[in-house]
């Protein structure tokens, strides 16, 4: 069975706008660009459609490729500061002599839509609630939406970045799954994988996951992105594997709909506590 991604996205965002305007919540994002990364622009343009359609405002600001750090720490101060933003989201990647983590650190953890701040991963850490990553309360929410149990089940997330697979391993081992973290120097992946009751590949390696890798009825999710001659290609051999898995997500069309669909979900969260 196919995991769909836009069309839990669709639902999510209608239930979401619903609620905007049922509470008339007044919500603005703010967005910071800095340099020409075509692959931002298309990001960024999928999260500003997003908030339109359920009403949330959007405030872009795209410097140029040679802003000087200390500009990107004041207008995110600044930002911080006014009371009628309601989030804070500084695209990576920046510029390689812009420092990201210092910069996105700087970010109000009350703000941080993405929940990188050290604050907001460290309460990941220690099992509180908070402000969970995007990318990884998507994924979540699609096992949850297709009722696939996460309590007991053995998850192996293959990639260990500090974007996906780390905080996932945390956020899915605080729901109670038994969590193996695999990386580059795993050996013998595919004896690893094929533990797996729901197995979570964020590698970018192109067809990584093949399907003498895989359980037969496992849950198979695609986070990877490999773009090679305008196409996209995700980490799993989807053809081949679709064939063992019980459950699997498309890529595109899975994990990352769900991702943007978040980014709202945690500004209504937000707002919501700013009360
Ligand atoms: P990252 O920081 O670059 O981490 C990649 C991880 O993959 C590393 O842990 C690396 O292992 C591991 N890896 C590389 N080659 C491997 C191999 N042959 N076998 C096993 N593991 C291998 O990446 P990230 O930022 O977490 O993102 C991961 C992927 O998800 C990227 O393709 C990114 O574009 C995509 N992504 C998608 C979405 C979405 O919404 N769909 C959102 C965010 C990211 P080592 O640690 O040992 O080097």
């Amino acid at each position: 069975m196919i995991l769909d991604g836009k069309m839990v996205r669709d639902k999510i965002l209608d239930e979401l706008k619903l609620k905007i305007e049922q509470e008339n919540l007044s919500i603005k994002l703010a967005i910071i660009l800095v340099g020409n990364n075509e692959a931002s622009k298309i990001y960024i343009k999928n999260k500003e459609k997003a908030c339109n359609y359920v009403g949330i405002d959007v405030e872009k600001y795209i410097l140029p490729e040679d802003t000087e750090e200390q500009t990107l720490l004041e207008l995110i101060k600044k930002l911080n500061a006014d009371i009628n933003i309601t989030g804070i989201i500084l695209q990576s990647p920046v510029p390689e002599y812009i420092d990201y983590d210092k910069c996105s650190n700087l970010i109000d953890a009350k703000k941080d839509v993405d929940g990188f701040t050290r604050d907001n991963i460290y309460n990941l850490y220690l099992g509180k609630d908070t402000i969970l990553p995007c990318t990884v309360k998507g994924i979540i929410k699609l096992l949850e939406y297709y009722k696939i149990p996460i309590s007991g089940s053995n998850v192996v997330i293959v990639g260990r970045g500090n974007i996906v697979g780390h905080p996932l391993s945390l956020a899915l081992e605080n729901l109670n799954a038994t969590v193996t973290l695999a990386h580059s120097k795993t050996k013998n992946l595919g004896d690893v994988t094929k533990n797996a009751d729901i197995l979570i590949s964020a590698t970018g390696v192109k067809h990584l996951i093949t399907k003498d890798m895989v359980k037969k009825g496992a849950t198979v999710i695609d986070v990877g992105v490999t773009r090679e001659n305008g196409h996209i290609y995700g980490d799993v051999d989807f053809d081949s594997v679709s064939d063992v898995a019980g459950f699997i997500t498309p890529n595109p069309g899975g994990v990352g709909p769900m991702t943007v669909a978040m980014i709202i979900d945690n500004l209504i969260w937000m707002k919501e506590r700013e009360k």
